[in-house]
């Protein structure tokens, strides 16, 4: 399989990248987004084959079967066993890893948040912590790893990456802008490998350190700064897999349809659902569902896709997806325009450019969305949220998180007789206990291994917003 930019001008397959040099990499050169050059597609024996793969021999056989077509630089044993390593019943809390939990005839939700962080992120980031230790061993190479996180996508990938060989995690965070329980999940780690950085100022000061250094060419290549944000395609790519996982479990043949609800901020979860449907996978309709921050929802209805200004991005209690624009939205657009790259670039760099704002509406190729690619979406507010989190304990005893509820509140409004309807859960709620606790007046369950962890040592170094003090720690930690 060859990787292809979604700007290239035209897409020579023959000559773009394989899986491992886009591995370690996040946007294509020309400023573009990974995809493969075509979806593999799985017929109808193929599909009956994993349904068996499935139930016989679990998650890792079935991601395997998946990331096989996407992946021909590994050799098969070692994808295998980095499959099989990943996704065990330790780190994810059960042998389904994945299980459907049922709320009404036709309506389920897949458990997405079992693993290390209690978010979905851990799905792929803990396969990215596995590839990238086997490919930065393969190569004798070090790298390191330096982001910006408000909550859920830091902790991920910390506990992907802690006592990973080759791969050290630099952090920063908003200094008292996270919740007590995510503070305590990320400064308690003790790995020599995971730095966290306490910034003082907001989380758009933290994104400025991380654009400051990796702007500094030299001292990038000096010292391997890499980053694992949602545009990673490996990260997309073992999302997929959950998918498969989802329709096997809530289907009982492949002449049933079903449909996801998918909680959505940088849609890189929902697009991972596009490529399982471009594959063949019979989904019905994607729902995508946002919160008051609705750039997605709103493209989804009029074909205007408008990046919204941080006064315009607004803080919520759904906070991992208050996102200003959708960081793999592109992907999607490329596919709409029939992989035209010339005209995604056009769209991306000239128009976003000058006016923050572009417009499919008035082409024919808008009318597909649904049609063809099967996108509805919706959006919830703060009151909706609590209203669903009510509606989901009193009817169906079962306690979700304010992300989950927007995707629960939209899966509601779309729901079809006669097509099962599956709502990615993407937290637990105990991570946003407080909003839980405003709608229904009670703590939410806390796995026991979680017990006391707010009053666990922390280990944190805070730091003015200072990119040459930052760069000094960065070098100091590496020792060259
Ligand atoms: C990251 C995240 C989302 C949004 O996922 P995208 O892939 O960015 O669309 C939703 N809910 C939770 C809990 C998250 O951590």
């Amino acid at each position: 399989m060859r990787y292809i930019s979604t700007r290239a001008a035209q897409a020579p397959a023959a000559e773009g990248r394989r899986f491992c040099e886009i591995l370690l990499e996040g946007l294509a050169p020309d400023g573009g987004l990974y995809l493969p050059a075509f979806y593999p597609q799985v017929n109808d024996s193929m599909l009956d084959a994993w349904r068996g793969v499935y139930h016989a021999q679990g998650y890792a056989a079935l991601a395997y079967e998946v990331l096989s077509l996407y992946i021909d630089d590994i050799p098969a044993a070692d994808l295998r066993a980095l499959c099989e390593k990943t996704y065990t019943a330790e780190v994810f809390g059960s042998a389904a890893i994945v299980p459907l939990r049922r709320l009404d005839d036709g309506l389920w939700i897949e458990a997405l948040s079992n693993g290390p962080t209690l978010a979905f992120k851990d799905m792929a980031m803990q396969l990215l912590g596995n590839l990238f230790e086997y490919e930065l061993a393969r190569r004798g190479e070090e790298l390191n790893i330096f982001g910006a996180t408000s909550g859920d996508t830091g902790s991920a990938a910390e506990y992907a990456m802690r006592g990973k060989k080759g791969v050290r995690v630099f952090m920063t965070s908003p200094q008292g802008r996270m919740s007590p329980f995510q503070q305590a999940q990320m400064f308690s780690l003790m790995d020599a490998n995971i730095v966290n950085i306490a910034v003082k100022g907001v989380f758009d000061d933290c994104q400025d350190l991380v654009k400051a250094v990796s702007g500094d060419l030299d001292f990038k290549r000096k010292y391997r700064i890499g980053t694992v944000n949602s545009i990673n395609w490996a990260r997309l790519l073992a999302q997929v897999v959950y998918y498969f996982a989802g329709y096997i479990q809530a289907t009982g043949s492949n002449r049933e349809k079903v449909s996801f609800s998918v909680p959505s901020g940088n849609f890189g979860n929902v697009c991972a659902g596009h490529v399982a449907r471009m594959m063949g996978l019979p989904i019905h309709q994607l729902v995508v569902a946002t919160n008051e921050n609705d750039v997605l929802d709103e493209f989804f209805r009029t074909g205007v896709y408008r990046v919204r200004t941080s006064a315009d991005t607004h803080e919520t209690s759904s906070p991992s997806m208050d996102i200003s624009k959708a960081s793999n939205f592109e992907r999607f657009v490329f596919d709409l325009l029939g992989r035209d790259g010339a005209r995604t670039r056009g769209l991306f760099v000239d128009a976003l450019q000058r006016g923050g704002c572009f417009d499919l509406g008035p082409d024919p190729l808008f009318s597909q969305v649904a049609s063809r690619y099967g996108f509805v979406s919706g959006r919830s507010t703060h009151a909706d949220r609590l209203e669903t989190i009510r509606t989901a304990w009193r009817n169906y005893g079962v306690m979700i998180d304010t992300h989950t509820a927007d995707g629960l509140k939209v899966a509601l409004e779309r729901r079809v007789a006669g097509v099962a309807m599956v709502v990615l859960e993407t937290a637990l709620p105990i991570k946003f206990a407080a909003t839980v606790m405003e709608a229904l007046g009670r703590e939410p369950e806390r796995p026991a291994r979680f017990d006391g962890i707010e009053a666990l040592p922390k280990r944190v170094r805070e730091m003015d917003a200072d990119v040459a003090a930052v760069k000094a720690l960065i070098a100091a930690e590496c020792g060259y």
